[in-house]
């Protein structure tokens, strides 16, 4: 009746009204977030197939709310991106990982690269490759062995210059993956041209290889495309000794997931089995 759809209506813009106070006051405590030092990487490890070695470690980010607890990025990271604090907090993660990066290769943990996500924000600032030498110069990490992971949609993006941004960085040898790769409708003549070193395989077709013929076809293909075009791919989301098996089996060269580790903090990571392998 008319009435339900009233009340309904009522209720839901009560609901938003809450949602947006809560969103308010998540964003105002993300300013302090930074300063209070609640932020923090994990580290999860990436692997060689073949050799079964650790190659690589991708940074990732999660706050401690001294409340809610565990805020999960997917959750702060596109409210910081609204707000624009997305720059502060991305360089603080290039800058963490880049330190914790020459921290570890210091101490033996030679060629394992480091990877670190990047939201578009920050290739809209005109001075972001700057901002990369100079934080390389400030920690002393190579830039050989630092690893930009940017989404395949922004990557594909026309508004930005993002491929004369990803060139350019690739000229001071930094290494760029294209994260969550297949997710989008990118045409072949683009994926082409792609300035990358690395192609990440998204988690969702990874996800359904047991079940699901049609994402394993779609697996072959990206590996397939991917060599043929001379990236590198990775696989992430890999749970399952199955997974492990069916990615082997097409040659893909690294993968990433729970089924080796976790991401960690860097105290455990350290002592873990895969770390001290
Ligand atoms: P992503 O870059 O695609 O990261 C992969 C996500 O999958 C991570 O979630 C990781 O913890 C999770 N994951 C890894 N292995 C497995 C697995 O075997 N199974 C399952 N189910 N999940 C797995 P997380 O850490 O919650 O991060 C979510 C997203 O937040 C990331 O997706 C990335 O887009 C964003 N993010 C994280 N850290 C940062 C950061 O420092 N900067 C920016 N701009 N974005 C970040
Ligand atoms: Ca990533
Ligand atoms: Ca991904
Ligand atoms: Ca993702």
């Amino acid at each position: 009746s008319k009435d339900n759809g009233k009340n309904r209506f009522t209720f839901c813009s009560l609901e938003m009204k809450h949602e947006t106070l809560e969103k308010v006051k998540l964003t105002n405590s993300l300013y302090r977030a930074l300063e209070r030092d609640e932020l923090a990487l994990h580290y999860q490890p990436q692997i060689d197939i073949r050799s079964g070695k650790l190659v690589g470690l991708e940074a990732l980010i999660r706050w401690t709310h001294p409340e809610h607890g565990i805020v999960s990025p997917g959750v702060f990271i596109p409210l910081a991106e609204q707000t624009g604090l997305i720059n502060a907090i991305g360089e603080w993660v290039i800058a963490t990982a880049c330190r914790q990066g020459a921290y570890w290769h210091k101490r033996g943990l030679e060629g394992v690269r480091m990877a670190v996500n990047l939201s578009v924000e920050q290739f809209k600032s005109s001075s972001f490759s700057d901002r990369i030498e100079s934080i390389l110069l400030d920690t002393g990490m190579s830039p050989e062995l630092l690893e930009l992971e940017v989404t395949e949609s922004i990557a594909l993006d026309d508004s930005y210059d993002v491929v004369n941004t990803l060139e350019k960085l690739r000229e001071s040898n930094i290494m760029v993956a294209i994260d969550d790769f297949g997710t989008e409708y990118s045409s072949l003549s683009r994926i082409k041209l792609l300035p990358a070193d690395r192609i990440k395989i998204d988690r969702q077709f990874v996800e359904s290889l047991a079940v699901d013929k049609r994402d394993r076809a779609v697996v072959r293909a990206i590996i397939e495309l991917a060599r043929n075009l001379d990236f590198k791919v990775i696989a992430e989301g890999v749970e399952t000794e199955e997974q492990v098996e069916f990615l082997k089996s097409q040659n893909c060269d690294e993968i990433q997931g729970y089924y080796y580790c976790r991401p960690l903090p860097p105290e455990e990571l350290e002592k873990s089995e895969i770390f001290n392998h």
